[in-house]
């Protein structure tokens, strides 16, 4: 669920609205987390913002995320496992996000390529999981810096769609996540012309009209522009989303169906 009012009884990806979703990474610990998303819950609750708003914290705080947002916003999570259960130390499946009240979850981000070794196939797996258990899968795909200077960033991202997006991918069950790596928590982000034309290229290559997030150092003086861009379906935030008052200056930016 999305939340009240116009998104009340909506899941994520229902419409074609804009979709602002917050990855909080490993941060955020229960009073504070639950105090920002106090000031997140009653700012959608008075303002009804015109995009869907989505929340990821950690794997710890999903329950109670779920429990605080009333249906204001949606909590997913930021990776899952590709079995539903089993000798996985460590992991959560697909199904325990759903359990604890998430209604998407983050698969393939590039620390989860980088740090622990998930290729597309993995990515792929993940997206089906989240699938199974009744989930969107918020698919991230983005090139390096040396891939980018290289002229290959189009191809990259081509071929990492063709490699992690599941056939059967709809606008109901799948949002795509462009995130050029090395604007990850740098401060620096692709030209406006330059992530137009990368969500033009990333479009013509899906076979289904899904949302096509931007993230990478979206904060709140960058919002409003990349959000104004030509398929650009939404926003996928780091850092600017642990502080509800940035945050919610992100989602006040978006003001368009895409
Ligand atoms: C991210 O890690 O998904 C991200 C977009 O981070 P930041 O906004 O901090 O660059």
């Amino acid at each position: 669920m999305i939340g009240r009012g116009d998104n009340a009884g909506k899941q994520c990806g229902e419409d074609m609205r804009q979709l602002i979703a917050g990855n909080w990474k490993m941060n955020g610990l229960g009073a504070t987390a639950m105090a920002e998303l106090g000031a997140l819950a009653k700012h959608v609750e008075t303002t009804r913002p015109a995009c869907d708003v989505l929340i990821c914290p950690s794997a710890t705080l999903i329950e109670r995320a779920a429990r605080h947002a009333k249906d204001r916003f949606a909590v997913g999570g930021q990776d899952c496992h590709a079995e539903a259960s089993g000798a996985f130390t460590g992991d959560v499946s697909a199904e325990m996000l759903r359990d604890a009240g998430a209604t998407a979850v983050i698969v393939g981000h590039s620390e989860r390529r980088q740090f622990h070794g998930e290729t597309d196939a993995i990515v792929q797996a993940k997206a089906r999981a989240a699938w199974r258990a009744g989930l969107i899968s918020i698919i991230c795909i983005g090139e390096t810096e040396p891939q980018r200077d290289a002229g290959h960033a189009h191809g990259v991202c081509r071929s990492q769609i063709e490699g992690s997006v599941p056939p059967g991918a709809t606008p109901q069950n799948t949002a795509i996540a462009y995130e050029p790596v090395w604007a990850i928590g740098t401060g620096r982000t692709p030209t406006s012309p330059e992530i137009a034309a990368m969500h033009a290229h990333i479009r013509a290559g899906l076979g289904a009209p899904l949302r096509i997030l931007y993230g990478g150092s979206v904060k709140p003086s960058n919002a409003k522009e990349i959000l104004a861009l030509p398929d650009v379906g939404g926003a996928l935030v780091g850092g600017a989303s642990l502080k509800a008052s940035d945050f919610i200056q992100i989602v006040d930016a978006c003001n368009r169906s895409p």
